[in-house]
């Protein structure tokens, strides 16, 4: 079922668990992400990135497939645009289908990051596509950034952000970055900021950027202080590259080394899923509506949903 963040973020939210937000690249992996959420029925928001969408897995191909997939599962989907830095980028995501916008403006000072996305967040809404923004910077693994406190989310800038703003749902920089951490690094997540945030935001739905390598532990007790939802990509790209090569080394054929880094992905999301506390919550989920029934004079796509 293809329906736009907010429902399954508000659920998440009210119900102290966090949805996986996986990032795909091509259709093995758009498979193995939609058949974890169908087989242990948990909410999924499915990202895609602006640069990713450049260099390989553009829009147009990719939004239709995973609305495709989607329509075959009674698990709620949601497509969302990762770290859109424009309203370029927002529309030729919205032109080609995707539900959920994240803005990420936090390039800028607060006051043009505000200002940047609040005016997503009037274009988006009235269309009912859920806004992610985000205040603080989440930056690099490679370069420690999660590391350097300057670049944390403060608790009253997220409370006036969010007000100032309407968004859906936060990202927030609390110790973790995004990529790969250098070899044995294990990132430290300051719970005690993520919940003094949560209080300031009036238990709003709050979103962990680079989850990838932080370790089981920490994911779950992140989740206990109010993360609700857990953005996975490098982890994802990992387990697919060792699937394909071991394939590969075997001497698998062309198809079978697909599967491999498919079935790879899909495992590995599923682990995922059992630590966010997502599993079995699709029934539970109000979705008082399918997003293609919203979608009125703007609908542009002819896929039965
Ligand atoms: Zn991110």
């Amino acid at each position: 079922m293809y329906v736009t963040m907010k429902p399954l973020l508000d659920h998440a939210a009210t119900n102290h668990y966090a949805v996986m937000a996986a990032n795909v690249l091509n259709m093995e992996m758009a498979r193995a992400v939609i058949s974890a959420a169908d087989e242990k029925q948990a909410p999924l928001i499915i990202i895609i990135g602006s640069m990713a969408m450049a260099k390989h897995s553009a829009a147009e191909l990719m939004a239709p497939l995973i609305r495709r997939l989607a329509a075959q599962t009674t698990a709620p989907i949601a497509l969302c645009l990762d770290h859109g830095k424009d309203i370029h980028k927002v529309a030729y995501a919205l032109h080609n289908g995707f539900n959920s916008i994240m803005l990420d403006g936090s390039q800028y000072e607060m006051g043009e990051n505000m200002e940047k996305t609040r005016q997503i967040v009037e274009l988006c809404h009235p269309l009912h596509i859920s806004v992610e923004g985000e205040i603080g910077h989440v930056g690099q693994a490679a370069s420690l950034d999660g590391r350097d406190a300057s670049l944390y989310t403060k608790p009253e800038d997220a409370a006036y952000f969010a007000k100032a703003t309407g968004v859906d749902c936060l990202a927030v920089a609390i110790g973790t970055a995004h990529g790969k951490y250098p070899e044995g690094f294990v990132p430290h997540i300051n719970l005690e900021l993520l919940r003094e945030i949560k209080e300031a935001t009036n238990q709003m739905p709050i979103a962990l950027h680079g989850g990838s390598g932080s370790g089981d532990e920490n994911i779950i007790a992140a989740v206990e202080a109010g993360i609700n939802k857990i953005n996975l990509a490098t982890d994802l790209q990992e387990a697919a590259k060792k699937g394909a090569g071991e394939a590969f080394q075997k001497g698998a054929d062309y198809i079978k080394t697909l599967q491999e880094a498919e079935l790879a992905c899909k495992n590995l999301l599923m682990h995922w899923m059992e630590l966010s506390g997502s599993c079995n919550r699709a029934k539970d989920i109000p979705v008082p509506w399918r997003f293609s029934d919203l979608q009125g004079d703007y609908k542009n796509h002819s896929i039965e949903e």
